[in-house]
């Protein structure tokens, strides 16, 4: 039977494409209110005393919603759009449009978890009815092999019961009308309204364009127009510009995209091209994040324990000066300040460079990882609750990988990845006349250098804070 009126409160699910739970409600419902709500918290203090997001992380996700508003009106209909506590405002919602019907999805994270369970509740109460949808993974939570307690501890079991025995479900098609969303006299807002600041394209590095249809635009011009996804597995290491990877993840991370859309592009590519160790290796990180909102599921709060999943117990120290150097990219470790300066400027830094930063803090400085990951959940562009902590629970040594404590050599892996400087030349412009490698160690090198015929100081750059001599490289 039809029910009249029905809400949907967008989450990390701005799109149209492949979006169950737009499909599901108007298939069964007359009219539909949608909503996405800013939630509050995004303006709280965090445990390292700064705004849990920065303004840039903000500035994209409201471009995001924004955009998704602009294609749903296309479609004759409207996207309420509010700040708030989202249990109050959602529930505020349902009521004032005489909603029945609530269609939502199902996030990873705890605080998400406890949010949804809480207007569950309140509605219930009501006797409304709740839907909730899973859109965030790959392969879906009722299809894995396992019940979510039972998840194996090890990603590698993970990844090959997976590949034998778990079906991908089919995308769902967009809708093509949502006129009967259409809401009379919706007040529009501006960012300002919500204390977002519009922020430019960062002067250099990455910068993502929001919304779906710029997601789209990627996967095309990584896949079609530029074949980029033929050597995906020999580039992905890479720091510099914008192609060495897929830069899908801030898409994947407001649910833009989806996951099924990215693996249908990835079929298609290989049906046509053929596939190889590249287009397997899209598919393999693809199943890590699916993992890390698993293992989140699973063990919930525990993730963001001190002693993490693994119950370690390490002597995390607290020094707040050597952490706020970290976080400016002042630690005198040109590989480290390159790769913060970087994330300060843009939002986002390669996965070579969130491990090796991440490493640090927690090996060499043995600051708490915690510190580490809110600092990232603050300023990361393409911050996804599962793959953030589950990332620095697992360099950190406290998540789930068995080999423990991933430490990195900061030397021989700037010797690696970045042997001729020019990464951090690029972030670091103390550093602009240093040639070649002699940028990553000048602070070791026991003579001044003379460009043209100018004496320059190997003393110009900070005083690493740590000892690099215990680098070999
Ligand atoms: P690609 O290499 O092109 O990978 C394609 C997609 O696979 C990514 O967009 C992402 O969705 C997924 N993926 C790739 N690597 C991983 C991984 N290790 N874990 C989970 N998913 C992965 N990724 C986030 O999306 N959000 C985060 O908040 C985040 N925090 C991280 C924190 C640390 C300390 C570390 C070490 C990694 C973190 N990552 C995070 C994973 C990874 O660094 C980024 O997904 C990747 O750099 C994004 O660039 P890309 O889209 O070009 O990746």
């Amino acid at each position: 039977m039809v029910i009249s009126k029905a809400l949907v409160w967008f989450r990390n699910n701005l799109r149209l494409h492949d979006n169950r739970t737009i499909a599901e409600a108007t298939a069964r419902h007359k009219e539909i209110v949608f909503v996405y709500v800013f939630d509050e918290r995004h303006w709280k203090l965090s445990p390292i005393g700064q705004n849990m997001s920065s303004p840039r992380k903000l500035s994209f996700l409201w471009c995001s919603v924004i955009k998704l508003q602009q294609e749903i009106e296309k479609l004759g209909g409207s996207l309420l759009v509010v700040k708030g506590e989202q249990q109050e405002e959602v529930v505020k919602t349902m009521q004032k449009y005489q909603c029945e019907a609530l269609y939502t999805t199902e996030e990873p994270g705890v605080y998400e978890a406890l949010s949804l369970a809480n207007v569950e509740k309140a509605l219930m109460q009501k006797g409304m009815s709740v839907n909730i949808f899973n859109e965030s993974t790959l392969y879906h939570p009722d299809d894995i092999p396992w019940p979510i307690n039972k998840l194996p501890s090890v990603f590698t079991k993970f990844r090959k019961e997976n590949e034998k025995q778990t079906s991908i479900r089919e995308i769902v098609v967009s809708p093509t009308n949502l006129a009967m969303s259409k809401l009379q006299n919706l007040q529009k807002i501006a960012a300002e309204d919500f204390s977002i600041q519009e922020m430019n394209k960062p002067e250099k590095g990455t910068h993502f364009e929001a919304g779906e249809q710029a997601a789209f635009k990627r996967l095309s011009y990584y896949f079609d127009e530029t074949d980029l996804i033929k050597t995906y597995k020999e580039t992905r290491n890479g720091m510099i510009g914008i192609d060495f990877s897929s830069k899908l993840s801030a898409w994947l991370a407001n649910g833009s995209i989806s996951p099924r859309s990215v693996y249908q592009q990835l079929k298609n590519y290989e049906q046509k091209m053929g596939a190889n160790q590249s287009t397997y290796w899209l598919f393999f990180e693809l199943l890590w994040r699916d993992y890390f909102h698993f293992i989140m599921k699973k063990h919930g709060a525990h993730l963001f324990s001190k002693k993490g999943i693994q119950e370690e117990e390490y002597q995390w120290k607290r020094e707040k000066d050597i952490f706020d150097l970290w976080c400016k990219g002042e630690t005198g470790i040109p590989m480290i300040d390159a790769n913060m300066r970087e994330l300060n400027e843009t939002g986002y830094m390669s996965n070579r460079g969130r491990q090796l930063v991440a490493s640090f803090l927690t090996h060499d400085l043995e600051i708490d990882w915690r510190w580490g990951a809110y600092y990232f959940e603050r300023q990361l562009v393409d911050y996804d609750v599962a793959s953030n902590w589950g990332n620095w629970a697992y360099v950190a040594g406290v998540g789930n990988d068995p080999r423990n404590n991933r430490y990195f050599n900061i030397l021989s892996q700037a010797k690696r990845y970045d042997n001729s400087g020019e990464y951090v030349r690029l972030w670091l412009p103390e550093l602009k006349e240093i040639e070649g490698f002699n940028a990553h160690i000048i602070a070791l090198l026991d003579h001044d250098i003379v460009i043209n015929k100018v004496v320059v100081n190997r003393e110009r750059y900070v005083y690493p804070i740590v000892d690099m001599q215990k680098w070999d490289y």
